[in-house]
Order: C-alpha cells, then sequence, then structure tokens
C-alpha cells in the first residue's frame, strides 16, 4: 500500500513544534510542498520586502528538508490534486491560515479533495488561541483589548505545550527543479532590499537564536525598555513569528519560563495583542479595506502624492518622523514606538488615509502581516474598535525628546542633522544660522524645513474630526 502524504507548506515553514508535520510523520513518506498561489492576496500583492523573505525562508527550509521541499507556483487546488493522481496520496496535512480569501480557498479545497478519497487535515500551529473560540458572556466576539485577553483568553485553556521534531523522517522530492516558482530576489544586488541581506539572517535555527539572544539580553529591562527604539530591548521576532519559522506556543512558554515580573506580563500581553489582531481579521474580515467605525467614511481625508512622498523617504523635517521611516526602508523593520508616531503624523498631522500607510507598510515591512498591520493602523487612526481616540495625537517633538532623549537614534538614521546640539535635533528650525552652520546645516538643502505646522496640522484634524462626530 502506498503510504505517502503530503505536507503542505504555508506560514509555518518550521519543523519545531508543527502539528501537520507531526501527523505526516506518522506516515513512510511525505512529500513537503510550498504553493505561490497568486489567486491568494497575500502572494498576489504581496510586499517586495515579505517577498524577499519568503524566499530567503524557502531556501532555509529546504536545506533544513536536505533539499526536498517542493516548491511550485500556480493553483492550489489544481497542483494539489494532480500529485494526490499521480502519486495516489490518501492523506495531505496542512497548519491553518486565518486570511480571509485563505479561509474561503481552504475550506473549498478540502471539499473539493475529500470527493477524491482523501482525507484531509488542518491543525493550528500559528495562534495560541482559535479566534472562533474566544467568546465573552453574550456569545458575542470581543472589540476591546483588556476583557479580549484577560477574561476571553487568559481565562480559557493555556496555549498548549509546544512538540518537537519528529526523530525519523522521510521526505520525498518530485520535481527535479524548482523550475514551476521562479525565485526573483537572489541575485538582486542594487535593489532596495538587497541590504536586509547584510541584516537578517532568515531561518528557524536563526528565529530561535535570535529569540533566546533576547531572552539573554533584552528580555530584563523589557517594560521600561521597550519603549526606548535606541535599546536592543525587543525582541525582533515578528517577522519569523509572520512566517512560521518561529512557533508561537514555543515563544509563549519560554517567555513564561523564563522572563519575570511585570518584563513577563508585558510580554506575553503583545503576544496577546497579536492574538487579538486575528480575532478581529476573523471577525471583520474587511479590516484592511473599511474603517471598522464607520463614522470614518465621512472625514474629509487630505489626498496629497507630495506629502505621501516626503512621509514615505523621511523628508518631513520632523526628525523623529523620519528616523522611523529610514530604519523602515533601511532595515525593513520599524520600532513599534516609530510605528505609533510615523502612523499618527501621516493620519493626523497630514491627515492623509490610513489606508496609504498600511499600503507602505505593507510593501516594506518584512514582518507585514494582514491583521497585524491593519489593525495597528485602525488602532492609531482611531477608526477600530478598541483604537487611540483620534484626538489622541502623538507630539512629533516630545515624543522624541521623551523616547530619543540623547537622540542616538535619530542621529543613526538621520546622519545629515547629527552634528547638532540635542537642544535643537528635535526641532532644527529652531537652530539659529550659527548653531546650523556649525553642524554644517543648510536647512532645506542638506534637511528639510517641517512640511505641516505642527499647531495648525493638530488643529485641523480635530476640526475634521469634530465634523463627523456630531
Ligand atoms: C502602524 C503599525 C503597523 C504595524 N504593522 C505590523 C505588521 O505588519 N506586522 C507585525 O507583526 N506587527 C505590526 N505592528 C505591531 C508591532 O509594531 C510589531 O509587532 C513589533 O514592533 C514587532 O517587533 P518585535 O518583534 O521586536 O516586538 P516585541 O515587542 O518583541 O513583541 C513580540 C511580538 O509580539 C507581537 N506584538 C508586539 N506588539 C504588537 C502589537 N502592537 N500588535 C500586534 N502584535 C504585537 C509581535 O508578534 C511581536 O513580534 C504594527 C504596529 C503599528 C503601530
Amino acid at each position: 500500500m502506498n503510504d505517502t502524504c503530503i505536507l503542505w507548506f504555508r506560514k509555518d515553514l518550521r519543523l519545531d513544534d508543527n502539528p501537520a508535520l507531526i501527523e505526516a510523520a506518522k506516515h513512510e513518506r511525505i512529500i513537503p510542498l510550498f504553493i505561490f498561489d497568486r489567486n491568494l492576496e497575500e502572494y498576489n500583492k504581496i510586499g517586495e520586502a515579505s517577498h524577499w523573505w519568503l524566499e530567503k525562508s524557502l531556501i532555509s527550509l529546504s536545506e533544513d528538508l536536505n533539499q526536498k521541499l517542493n516548491i511550485l507556483e500556480g493553483d492550489s487546488l489544481e497542483i494539489i490534486s494532480n500529485i494526490i493522481k499521480e502519486e495516489k496520496i490518501k492523506h495531505v496535512y496542512w497548519n491553518r491560515c486565518y486570511e480571509p480569501d485563505r479561509i474561503a480557498a481552504d475550506t473549498f479545497l478540502k471539499k473539493e479533495i475529500t470527493k477524491l478519497n482523501v482525507f484531509a487535515k488542518s491543525f493550528n500551529s500559528s495562534l495560541l488561541w482559535e479566534p472562533w473560540k474566544i467568546k465573552n458572556k453574550s456569545g458575542n466576539f470581543y472589540k476591546v483589548f483588556t476583557p479580549f485577553f484577560k477574561k476571553g483568553c487568559l481565562q480559557t485553556d493555556q496555549p498548549r505545550i509546544p512538540c518537537k521534531k519528529p526523530k525519523e523522517l522521510f521526505f520525498l522530492k518530485l520535481f527535479k527543479e524548482d523550475n514551476i516558482y521562479q525565485f526573483k530576489f537572489q541575485k538582486s544586488k542594487n535593489k532596495w532590499y538587497a541590504k536586509f541581506e547584510k541584516i537578517w539572517n532568515v531561518s528557524e535555527a536563526a528565529a530561535k537564536n535570535i529569540f533566546n539572544n533576547f531572552l539573554e539580553n533584552g528580555a530584563s529591562d523589557y517594560n521600561v525598555g521597550r519603549n526606548f527604539p535606541s535599546k536592543n530591548s525587543v525582541s525582533k521576532i515578528s517577522a519569523y513569528l509572520h512566517w512560521g519559522q518561529i512557533s508561537p506556543f514555543r515563544v509563549w512558554h519560554e517567555a513564561k519560563n523564563r522572563m519575570s515580573g511585570s518584563h513577563k506580563e508585558t510580554f506575553l500581553s503583545e503576544l496577546g495583542w497579536r492574538e487579538f489582531s486575528y480575532h478581529l481579521l476573523y471577525h471583520f474580515p474587511k479590516i484592511n479595506k473599511q474603517n471598522l467605525k464607520e463614522q470614518f467614511n465621512k472625514l474629509d481625508w487630505n489626498v496629497s502624492n507630495e506629502l505621501l512622498l516626503k512621509w514615505k523617504k523621511g523628508k518631513t523635517g520632523f526628525p523623529i518622523v523620519d528616523a522611523g521611516m529610514r530604519e523602515l526602508w533601511k532595515t525593513g523593520y520599524m520600532h513599534n514606538r516609530l510605528r505609533m508616531i510615523t502612523a499618527s503624523f501621516l493620519v493626523k498631522n497630514l491627515l492623509i488615509h490610513w489606508k496609504e500607510g498600511e499600503k507602505w507598510f505593507w510593501d516594506c515591512l518584512l514582518d507585514a502581516d494582514l491583521a497585524n498591520n491593519s489593525a495597528s493602523w485602525q488602532w492609531v487612526a482611531g477608526t477600530g474598535s478598541d483604537a487611540a481616540p483620534f484626538f489622541r495625537i502623538f507630539n512629533p517633538i516630545t515624543q522624541g525628546q521623551k523616547f530619543d532623549k540623547d537622540a542616538l537614534y535619530i542621529r543613526k538614521y538621520l546622519p545629515e542633522i547629527a552634528k547638532l546640539p540635542n537642544k535643537f535635533i528635535f526641532t532644527p528650525w529652531l537652530a539659529d544660522k550659527e548653531i546650523l552652520s556649525d553642524a554644517n546645516i543648510t536647512l532645506g538643502l542638506d534637511y528639510p524645513y517641517p512640511i505641516i505646522d505642527y499647531i495648525s496640522s493638530r488643529k485641523k484634524a480635530l476640526d475634521a474630526f469634530k465634523k463627523i462626530s456630531n
């Protein structure tokens, strides 16, 4: 009897704590498969940074599978059905994804391959709590984070203990070359993402190392240090979590065992925010397309390509905003505090729709994640279900003074103003000619004048908000 099964990798690109792999390992042979399926939004509209990360991940996963990963491009159902027929497969396993079009496609695929007399089973590898399991007392889903996490998550089953990679595994490569999916990014030298090569190590082993390094170094200061972008107090595991190179179950339990006090509580609750984003995505499948608070559909957003471009390029004239945008461009990552400051600036000072910012982050972030990105943008914009109120506007001057007091972060990403004294580095336009000249700066040439007046832009945003609140 043919005892070969298909293991379909998706956003679970690892061997550790992989429930579908554990099930597949009960068979004699496994056909490991990855499909780049352009019918799905996540591949059709994949951001360049994510695409780079994905290709690196596939190369690394294939290495971990003794070069046996079958990497194909095409329609998932067609590819899987063909393999089923040609190889006389009876079992197909995968771990679940939660994007709305993926859920629909998986449901259809399961139904279709079951008709071929195949047993198809999916597992949970990427969320600590399935989004449909957490309900409030009236049986509805949660719209506010704190009760979601404290009453919903923490008072139901605790996340399961992670499982180890099975010992005996026999993988089959059906396709001699990865000729169906063409790797696009590996040889690019001059593109903006080429620099990621020097910064990021993309593999399951690297994910484990980076998290371990955080637990040994940054974790003891997490609760405070996480607010200061020049400190190494955050884990930087978000992209690995997104593609599943590290299991959230492993992260949760390691953090629980190795962190302590308020640092542990805060870190676990940040993982909770990730769960909350998926909970919202599941229950509001249009979260990346529509304001959750419908009153914002009436807001008179500003449409200005010129201002948008200055924001994208980190040329707003507000150093903390520009440093954040340059970090994103240079590294494919942006510290959480900076994500909040730059997003608030776009939406509330430039009054540009959050969708524009969400799109730019989607293209540039290595951790671009449909649930986290759109829920976070709606949170900052004030349009989400549990969001910072619209009238709470991050002040791009005092945020810098408070969270980058010595301007280490600003100086790192804005070398052109590095010589300004701390007193003026958050507000170069207030420095007199002599100070600017000592720092080798001609405003408007080396570094821009502010593109808006902070006080009046704030007032304009509040007025626009008042109009839709009546
Ligand atoms: C406008 C905006 C856009 C964002 N877009 C994304 C995105 O596309 N992908 C993404 O993973 N995160 C996004 N975030 C959330 C957060 O900024 C990142 O998860 C975090 O900065 C990743 O860095 P880290 O791994 O060092 O985080 P750590 O502080 O070490 O946290 C550990 C993990 O917890 C989760 N987490 C932490 N903070 C949040 C949060 N606020 N919301 C949801 N999950 C969180 C992440 O999975 C993170 O890797 C966004 C936030 C904002 C304000």
